[in-house]
This record gives C-alpha cells, structure tokens and sequence, in this order.
C-alpha cells in the first residue's frame, strides 16, 4: 500500500547499505532522509488546513513531527482501527471491523534518526572519525522505516483551539501548545496576529488577541511586536530578516 510514498527512495536505501561500501552507505543516508521527509510532510498534509499556524511555514521534518505530537498525540503512536455498532442497550460492541492500523516512529525517535542521518552527510565526519559509518547503524532505522510502510491508515485527529482572525483566517494551536509561552501566530503572513493563550476563570482556553506594534517586512509581512518586547531585537516571521527600533527618549514635561 505505502500511503507515505517511501519505497523507491527506501529500496533504494537498502540497495546501496547491502553494497556496504563507505560511498554507497552515504547515499543510503541521503535516501533515508528523504524518507523521513516524506513521512513528515505526508503526515501534515493528513490535517489539511488545520494545521497550527507556526507550522504552517515550518519545514523540518522533526519539527514537524514534534509539533504534530503535541496537537495530535495519535500522531506519533502505532495503533489499531476498528469500528463497530454499539448494541441497542448503548454497551460496547460485541463485534469489531478492522479499518487498519497506523504506523508511527515516535518523535524522539525521529529527530534522533534524522539527526544522525545529517550528521553523516557532512564531509568532515571522514577525517575526524569520530562516526564511522556502518552498515548496522542503519539497521534499526531501516526497520522502523519498513514498519512505517506497512500502515495501512493514516489517523489525524484535531485536538485544537481556534480563533477567528480578524484578517479572516483562523488561527488553530494544538491543546497540548498551550503549555509554553510562546504565541499562537495567525498563519497569514501579510496578518501575522499575534495571540496569547490564555484559560479563562472556567478553564477554558482561549486565544486573545495581543496589543501589539506592527511593522512591515521588506517582503511586506506584517511583523507584530508585543509592547513588552518592543525593546529587542525582532525577527520577520516570513523571510527572517531582523530590526529593532530606534527609540527616543522624551524629556518629562510637568502638567499643571
Ligand atoms: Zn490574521
Ligand atoms: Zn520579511
């Protein structure tokens, strides 16, 4: 089935890691990192447009990964699907239909992978010796690879909070985001809202719009700069590019 699309770049892999020369291991690397590529994007392209709108510009696999997990924990897990009808009494169902089953490398897993397979894709790791590159270091990977090729569902389940932009877009950050204390970003860049998370006195999450400074990129996104941040440096969400602002200091002038 291969609903990632892996197995031309995997049987290749396991090509040139049988040949078990020290060049052809190093391709072996660059195709099982296109795996995992794959696997990451294929994995996101699952939510459709209900993605959080940092990801929506994010495009490193293990990132990606990572973020999914903490919106979606399903989506870093193998499992089983299956439905049934409940009985008229509202019990569980007595007989279960198979729907498939997921096949997932957990995300430390996969920044580990990943991160191993670039560090062998640098020239200096030859003389510095401090990796040799084996065929067995590849084994466990190229299993879990396998493992992964032979789902047969992809799951994507939303457990996200949203709010409407006022630029018309809807910004959705996972449940499980909204333990750190970084904003949720509306994913349209020429918006680029910024929002505070924030549980209200019934604990309800609930994403509030944030008092902020907007300047405009030379790529003309919008960059909006919390008012307690005003005094760093700031970076465009969009193409990276860095400012801050020039300050004036106002003498205090006594009213009567
Ligand atoms: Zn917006
Ligand atoms: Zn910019």
């Amino acid at each position: 089935m291969d609903l990632f699309e892996i197995s031309p770049h995997l049987d290749r892999a396991k090509e040139l890691v049988e040949r078990d020369e020290v060049h052809s291991l190093r391709y072996a690397c660059l195709e099982l990192r296109f795996c995992f590529e794959l696997i990451a994007y294929r994995q996101l392209s699952q939510y459709g447009d209900v993605v959080p709108g940092s990801l929506s510009k994010e495009w490193k696999p293990d990132q990606i990964i990572r973020t999914l997990a903490s919106f979606d924990p399903f989506s870093d897990q193998s499992g089983k699907m299956d439905i049934g009808y409940p009985s008229p009494d509202g019990a569980l169902p007595e007989e279960w239909i198979a729907v498939g089953s997921t096949q997932a490398v957990s995300w430390r897993e996969f920044r580990k992978y990943y991160n191993k397979l670039g560090s062998y894709l640098h020239a200096a790791r030859d003389s510095g010796g401090s990796k040799i590159l084996q065929s067995q270091s590849l084994a466990t990977m190229i299993a879990d690879l396998e493992r992964v090729r032979s789902a047969t569902l992809i799951l994507a389940t939303k457990n996200v909070i949203n709010a409407n932009c006022d630029c018309g877009n809807i910004v959705h950050i996972g449940e499980f985001e909204f333990e750190n204390d970084e904003f949720a970003v509306c994913g349209n860049s020429k918006c680029n809202a910024l929002y505070r998370k924030v549980v209200t006195e019934e604990g309800a999450k609930v994403l509030v719009p944030v008092k902020v400074f907007t300047a405009t990129c030379e790529c003309e996104a919008k960059i909006p700069v919390p008012l307690d941040k005003i005094w760093a440096p700031f970076r465009c969400y969009n193409c990276s590019l860095s400012y801050r602002l020039n300050l004036r200091y106002t003498q205090l002038e006594r009213t009567k």
